[in-house]
């Protein structure tokens, strides 16, 4: 089985969550699955290391459990994008709009240095808007973005073009 099939046949499609009319992507399958969720790391550390990645960012929840076995087999740091609130030390903070109202994004500033190139890890990608603001934080820190990686593109959100944008020439991968 190529690994596009395998990842594929682990999501399952859950209708009408978290509302009426939401087609959900669910992961946890893949998760418990470890051949497949092996595959999926070894793919997310390859583009890491094309990538010249020399730290992973997840983001918050499903980007911490992908991400951080990448950053362990690429031999990288990994550091966690938080919803606002929840990290102890010095943050800096970045809102972006959702569909109804906004959200807040926080990293801790002293885990990212100028030299640091960054592979932003996530499952899905919808709008952008998460990944979007990922991208400015880590500007915004100083560092660089070596590429965003996701497991699956939700196409008709239209957050490939979005991002694009906002990377610059970096990479957007979506296995
Ligand atoms: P965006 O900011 O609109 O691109 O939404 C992406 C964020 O929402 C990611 O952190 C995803 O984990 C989450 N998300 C959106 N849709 C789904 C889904 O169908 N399944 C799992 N997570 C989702």
């Amino acid at each position: 089985t190529d690994i596009t099939t395998l990842l594929h046949s682990r999501i399952r499609d859950v209708a009408d969550y978290p509302e009426p009319g939401v087609m959900f992507k669910d992961i946890t399958p893949l998760l418990a699955d470890p051949v497949a969720f092996t595959a999926l790391t070894d793919a997310f550390a390859g583009i890491a290391e094309r990538t010249g990645a020399t730290k992973v960012v997840g983001l918050e929840a499903r980007g911490f459990i992908l991400g951080a076995p990448v950053a362990v087999r690429a031999g990288l740091g990994f550091i966690p994008v938080r919803k606002a609130g929840k990290l102890p030390g010095a943050t800096l903070g970045q809102a972006y709009d959702l569909e109804y109202g906004s959200a807040e994004i926080e990293v801790h500033a002293e885990d990212l240095s100028a030299d640091d190139r960054v592979l932003i890890v996530d499952d899905v990608l919808a709008t952008g808007g998460t990944a979007e603001a990922s991208i400015q934080l880590i500007h915004r820190a100083g560092a660089q973005v070596a590429g965003v990686a996701v497991l699956m593109e939700l196409g008709f959100l239209d957050g490939r073009p979005r991002l694009e944008a906002a990377l610059g020439g970096a990479p957007l991968e979506a296995l």
